[in-house]
């Protein structure tokens, strides 16, 4: 049984049964029993990138991929320079009542 941390999920490959589970991070992976699981046709895996995916249908043209959680992360991180500030709309600028 494989075990991935995605940013969002904790994925659960098992390899045997070529079926594969998400639960949301920090659930105990023990509720993954009760949990749905899905048939997956083939699992690829980038160590490099910390990519990974499965296809879900035997002719492999549907995927669902993921990437894994790194501490610290890229992607979700923690990190402050994550938070984004949004310029506000043109209708509001231009409209000239906030001045
Ligand atoms: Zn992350």
């Amino acid at each position: 049984m494989e075990r991935l941390e995605s940013c969002n999920s904790t994925w659960l490959i098992d390899e045997a049964l070529m079926r594969f589970c998400r639960i949301p991070r920090g659930c105990d992976p023990a509720n993954a029993i009760s949990a749905s699981w899905q048939r997956y046709f083939s699992f690829s895996d980038d160590p490099e990138t910390g990519a990974f995916r499965v296809a879900l249908d035997e002719t492999r043209t549907h995927w669902l991929s993921s990437c894994r959680h790194r501490d610290p992360c890229a992607r979700c991180g923690g990190e402050v320079t994550r938070e984004v500030v949004l310029a506000p709309p043109p209708t509001v600028a231009a409209g000239g009542a906030l001045t």
